[in-house]
Protein backbone atom coordinates (compact mmCIF):
# COMPACT_ATOMS: atom_id res chain seq x y z
CA UNK A 1 0.00 0.00 0.00
CA UNK A 2 1.25 3.77 -1.14
CA UNK A 3 1.89 5.94 1.37
CA UNK A 4 0.51 9.30 1.31
CA UNK A 5 2.37 12.78 1.33
CA UNK A 6 0.37 15.23 3.36
CA UNK A 7 2.35 18.30 1.87
CA UNK A 8 1.78 17.46 -1.47
CA UNK A 9 -1.42 15.48 -1.10
CA UNK A 10 -0.11 12.64 -3.19
CA UNK A 11 0.67 9.36 -2.64
CA UNK A 12 4.79 8.82 -2.16
CA UNK A 13 6.41 5.58 -3.51
CA UNK A 14 9.12 5.19 -0.62
CA UNK A 15 10.10 6.23 2.96
CA UNK A 16 10.62 10.01 1.08
CA UNK A 17 8.40 12.12 -1.31
CA UNK A 18 10.54 13.38 -4.43
CA UNK A 19 8.00 16.17 -4.80
CA UNK A 20 8.99 18.20 -1.33
CA UNK A 21 11.63 15.92 0.37
CA UNK A 22 8.99 15.11 3.20
CA UNK A 23 9.68 12.33 5.44
CA UNK A 24 6.44 9.90 4.75
CA UNK A 25 5.35 7.76 7.56
CA UNK A 26 3.02 5.07 7.22
CA UNK A 27 -0.33 5.41 8.36
CA UNK A 28 -1.06 3.66 11.60
CA UNK A 29 -2.57 0.32 11.09
CA UNK A 30 -6.48 -0.10 11.79
CA UNK A 31 -7.04 -2.50 14.62
CA UNK A 32 -10.45 -4.38 15.00
CA UNK A 33 -12.02 -1.95 16.90
CA UNK A 34 -13.06 -3.43 20.05
CA UNK A 35 -16.77 -3.47 20.11
CA UNK A 36 -16.62 -5.69 17.02
CA UNK A 37 -14.08 -8.44 18.85
CA UNK A 38 -16.75 -7.86 21.77
CA UNK A 39 -19.83 -8.75 19.01
CA UNK A 40 -17.16 -11.25 17.59
CA UNK A 41 -17.02 -13.09 21.19
CA UNK A 42 -20.50 -12.51 21.80
CA UNK A 43 -21.64 -14.43 19.38
CA UNK A 44 -19.42 -17.21 19.40
CA UNK A 45 -20.87 -17.46 23.15
CA UNK A 46 -24.17 -17.28 21.75
CA UNK A 47 -23.71 -20.13 18.81
CA UNK A 48 -22.00 -22.17 21.27
CA UNK A 49 -24.94 -22.46 23.83
CA UNK A 50 -26.96 -22.59 21.10
CA UNK A 51 -25.41 -26.24 19.96
CA UNK A 52 -25.15 -27.08 23.77
CA UNK A 53 -29.19 -26.67 23.99
CA UNK A 54 -29.48 -28.44 20.64
CA UNK A 55 -27.45 -31.56 21.66
CA UNK A 56 -29.15 -31.72 25.20
CA UNK A 57 -32.72 -31.38 23.42
CA UNK A 58 -31.46 -34.10 21.10
CA UNK A 59 -30.42 -36.54 24.02
CA UNK A 60 -33.78 -36.35 25.99
ZN1 LIG B 1 5.39 15.83 -0.76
Amino acid sequence: MARWCENCDRPVEGDVCEMCGNTVVEPPKESIPWRWRFFIVVTIIYVIWRIYQLISWLSH
